[in-house]
């Protein structure tokens, strides 16, 4: 007897809801404390330090943030600075004309269209300068307990080697990952993911002899001299991280 392809397919998705369950087990137990990287004490610190953030070092922006804060304590400050200081006071995180200009623009609409306060909505997020859906992930989850998962260069490394996801579209490994892990773990999930990426199973030369994952990994075990086997990083070639 045939079976149906809608029931092989629903069999497939069970098998892997069951394989990233034993994965999301194995990282929590390996990473208790999994947490935000980047220093905050508000949603708004958050947000200009997420912003900051790109293409730089969490710990870098942590080098960065304390002073900054001192300097510009409100959104005010922010929205009021002068562009060309705030671009010398942050420029060690690079790129800083274009995150001058985000981390202004926001204030100014954050002032102007919310009353000061950081939105707490993926749209509303997503209306602010500089800010895509990997930040208002970063927001919803670590500063208003809004379940997300914002994929950044170790999540969606990680998606990819791991099996979950198949694409390099962000968003779309944001989804497939949100369809295999229950809403109440996507935010640890992310903390989770990039600890390991971090520190096993990083970019050029993943420690598969180490990892906790080796035997839930189709990828283990398949990278020599930098090279990578997996099919998506195969096509994209090799990409450098902090
Ligand atoms: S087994 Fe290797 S490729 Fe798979 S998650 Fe671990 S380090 Fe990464």
């Amino acid at each position: 007897m045939k079976v149906p392809a809608q029931e092989i397919s629903q069999d497939r998705k069970r098998i892997e809801k069951d394989r990233a369950k034993k994965v999301f087990a194995l990282l929590k137990k390996n990473y208790p404390e999994a947490k935000i990287a980047l220093d905050f004490n508000t949603p708004f610190e958050l947000l200009v330090a997420t912003i900051l953030s790109a293409q730089c070092t969490d710990a870098r922006v942590n080098i960065v943030t304390p002073d900054l804060f001192r300097k510009y304590p409100t959104l005010k400050s922010f929205a009021e600075a002068d562009r060309r200081e705030l671009e010398k006071d942050i420029k060690s995180t690079g790129f800083f004309r274009q995150k001058a200009k985000a981390v202004m623009n926001c204030s100014r609409a954050i002032v102007e269209k919310f009353g000061g306060e950081v939105p707490r909505t993926m749209e509303e997020l997503l209306t602010l300068d500089g800010v895509g859906r990997k930040t208002a992930n970063v927001l919803l989850g670590n500063a208003f307990g809004v379940p997300g998962i914002a994929v950044d260069t170790h999540v969606r490394r990680l998606a990819q080697r791991l099996g979950f996801s198949k694409t390099d579209d962000p968003t779309k490994i944001e989804f497939d990952l949100m369809g295999l892990f229950p809403k109440n773990n996507w935010t640890t999930l992310n903390h989770l993911l990039m600890s390991h990426g971090r520190k096993i199973c990083i970019a050029r030369a993943p420690k598969c002899e180490e990892c906790i994952l080796n035997e839930l990994c189709p990828s283990a075990f398949s990278f020599s001299s930098g090279k990578s086997r997996n099919p998506v990083e195969k096509k994209k070639g090799k990409k450098s991280e902090n």
